[in-house]
């Protein structure tokens, strides 16, 4: 498929340019003011809008809109709804009023609401968010407007992603903009947090999927002996791209570019069979939506060529899992960055005191910013040698850990330079250099002028980090404003303000290699938190500082906040449970067989050889070696099917996720190592299932 980049980008996306042509010019310019956040909409307004919105998207074949929204389990919902309203007369005609474009009323009861209301408390409201775009979708022969929206209970509060992400936002500008403010900058009045999430992810042959339930159901495989080949060559990332799958990527972007997605970078992983698409940053609230779009555009168009997209972030034991690269920073109305250093970051106040607020926040928070990235698939990730470790701390890098240390001592003098690098070559040209190297192994690292957080799971959505990155970073920057507003000498109070926090706050800054031991140990020295899995993390949310925290910024109040963090127990329990009883499945309907018919054949092997006259020694061997197997394996089914009755009997949210963490997790990864073994030395013409060299090399 070819498509002229420039004329396709943005063709099915109502939005600033089309909205301009369509809409008459005082609806435009009101408009405007409500997405400046100056003047909420006029239902006039919104009848013109939606009337103008709904001959565009007729116009593209569109017969439906629906309300697009987040709820909590990270997915997307729609309900579609057709233009078409009857008349009298038995024609009928095609309409779509400001009402239904503004306000949507599905029946919510079957959403996660974490004991926010219950189901038979039906009513939930989705609101036009039209700080997003409104887009038309292609699917198959069905064309929608979709409509971006939020969601929330009958009762007002939020039942979805978008809405605190939104709160965050708000916060995020009041805050930064004070700061500015106090700072000298009177033309400033509005900050946008910025985003550009990089995308990892699996494909493989449909055709593997489709023998694997593991796959099917848990988008992990649970099963699986370790193949004789993995990453070690190191020859897959950045590698030529395979014909099939850039042919899959081209169809991909031209799907994202029409719906106005940026996708721009792209290129092969770290782990065979894994990609990564980078779109280039925009509004954070736009990038969660897009980066939903991207989730769903991967899967659909990677069937269209004979693959299926894995978004889990660990399908395969044994090489990468998938990661979101959150790339994060903040920007003025007047497009200026806020986390740019400049030519000499050491007398750039703004600068600094943006990234001590960010520094003072993680630190603050380091707790809070792990939970925000801690789900079941996330757990196989963090802390495995392949991933950030569970422990948060933040790279600087040479130049700003320099003139960090400086602040601490009182105050920074100078910056040191990147310079130039020779290649020993004549005909290379000489590169400037950085003035600081990149490190892959940390959490939170600054890249150049932004912060790169790295610990979010690929089929997270980024709302969830991204609104505790936005509230915390709000609350630091309060209390600088809360200094600085009230002193007399303002640079003097930015002085102290940014030494009191680069003396508080030094042991968050970590340059070395985070994939190490060492570090284990010393971040335990350093009195950071280092917690591994998912219920630990999670029971840390609701603390009263937490608590004090987002309802201060307007972000959540208690009872959403304990709401959200039940759905995220539940949402973990459920996942591991689905796990186990998948295993169960194929452990006794398909490996069991397998490994019996096995056992049978070579039973029948040693009597025939013992008949013929020949010792039957090796087979004998080889028969006792997988009847012991067979044993280990039946007992290790019966440990798991106990252990998984157990947490399902154990009441409490987070009793509940422990006990799936502590009692059945460990009981899958028993029999996995059994069946696994099994898979080395049965007949592979029995064996049910793809393998992973298959899986992970056939493209
Ligand atoms: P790398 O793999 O080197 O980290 P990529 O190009 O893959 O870099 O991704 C970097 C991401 O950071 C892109 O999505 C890019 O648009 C984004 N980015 C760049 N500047 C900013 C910014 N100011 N705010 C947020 N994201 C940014
Ligand atoms: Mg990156």
């Amino acid at each position: 498929m070819s498509c002229s980049v420039t004329g396709e980008f943005g063709r099915n996306v109502f939005n600033e340019v089309t909205m301009r042509e369509c809409l008459p010019k005082n609806v435009f310019k009101s408009l405007k003011k409500t997405l400046d956040g100056e003047q909420p909409l006029d239902p006039i307004t919104a009848d013109v809008i939606a009337n103008a919105m709904k001959d565009w998207a007729i116009a593209k074949g569109a017969t439906h809109f629906c309300h697009w929204f987040q709820p909590m389990t990270g997915l997307t919902a729609e309900k579609h709804d057709a233009f078409i309203s009857p008349r009298a007369d038995g024609r009928t005609i095609m309409e779509f009023s400001g009402k239904e474009l503004i306000r949507g009323e599905p029946d919510a009861s079957s959403f996660p609401s974490g004991g926010l209301r219950a189901t038979f408390e039906a009513r939930g409201y989705t609101a036009w968010d039209c700080t997003s775009p409104v887009f038309v979708k292609e699917d198959g022969k069905n064309v929608t407007l979709y409509i971006p929206c939020a969601f929330c209970s009958y009762t007002g509060e939020a039942l979805d992603k978008k809405t605190p992400l939104l709160r965050s936002m708000d916060a995020l500008s009041k805050q930064a903009v004070r700061v500015l403010k106090a700072l000298g900058d009177m033309t400033v009045t509005h900050v946008t947090a910025t985003m550009g999430p990089e995308q990892e992810y699996f494909l493989v042959d449909q055709s593997f999927y489709a023998k694997r339930l593991d796959l099917l159901l848990t988008g992990r495989t649970l099963f699986g002996a370790k193949p004789p080949r993995g990453q070690e060559l190191e020859d897959h990332y950045f590698g030529s791209l395979h014909e099939r799958v850039a042919s899959f990527m081209n169809e991909l972007n031209n799907e994202l570019w029409k719906l106005g997605v940026t996708a721009k970078t792209q290129h092969n992983e770290v782990a065979p069979a894994q990609y990564e698409l980078a779109p280039v940053f925009s509004t954070i609230n736009v990038a969660a939506d897009h980066n939903q779009l991207t989730m769903d555009t991967l899967q659909k168009v990677a069937r269209r060529h004979g693959f299926v997209c894995l978004l889990h972030e660990k399908p395969f034991a044994g090489v990468n899992g998938s990661g979101k690269h959150n790339n994060w920073s903040m920007s003025t109305d007047m497009g200026v960055n806020l986390l740019d250093p400049g030519e000499t970051p050491h007398d750039n106040m703004v600068f600094l005191v943006m990234l001590c607020a960010v520094i003072r926040a993680v630190d603050k928070y380091a707790r809070l910013l792990r939970a925000s990235v801690a789900n079941a698939g996330n757990e196989h990730r963090l802390g495995a040698n392949e991933a950030p470790p569970a422990i948060v701390s933040v790279f600087l890098g040479e130049q700003l850990t320099d003139i960090f240390e400086q602040l601490a001592k009182g105050g920074a003098k100078n910056s040191k330079k990147g310079g130039q690098l020779k290649l020993g070559s004549l005909t290379l040209p000489p590169l400037p250099k950085d003035s600081t190297d990149r490190n892959r192994t940390s959490p939170f690292a600054f890249t150049g002028n932004k912060f790169e957080f790295r610990m979010v799971g690929s089929s997270q959505s980024i709302s969830g980090p991204g609104f505790v990155l936005n509230t915390i970073v709000a609350d630091a920057l309060s209390e600088i404003a809360d200094a600085l507003e009230k002193a007399e000498d303002v640079k003097a109070a930015a002085q102290k303000v940014l030494q009191d926090i680069a003396v508080k706050h030094a042991r968050i800054v970590y340059n070395g290699d985070n994939y190490t031991g060492e570090w284990v140990a010393e971040a335990a020295q350093r009195g950071l938190p280092n917690v591994r899995t998912t219920y630990e993390s999670l029971r840390d949310v609701c603390s009263a500082e937490h608590v004090a925290l987002f309802s201060k910024h307007g972000v959540l109040s208690r009872e959403e906040l304990e709401a959200r963090t039940e759905v995220l127990f539940e949402g973990y329990s459920k996942q591991v449970n689905i796990e186990a009883l998948t295993m169960l499945s194929i452990a006794k309907r398909q490996l069991l067989p397998a490994c019996c018919e096995y056992s049978a054949k070579l039973g029948k092997a040693v009597t025939t050889v013992s008949d013929a006259g020949i010792s039957a020694e090796p087979q004998k061997k080889l028969l006792k070696r997988v009847c012991d197997l067979i044993a280990t394996m039946e007992s290790r089914i019966e440990a798991l099917e106990k252990a998984t009755a157990k947490a399902a009997g154990t009441r409490g949210a987070e009793k509940h996720a422990q006990s799936y963490r502590e009692d059945v997790l460990p009981a899958m990864v028993a029999l996995r190592q059994t069946a696994d073994e099994l898979e080395t030395i049965v007949d592979a013409k029995l064996w049910p299932l793809p393998t992973y060299a298959e899986m992970l090399f056939v493209r």
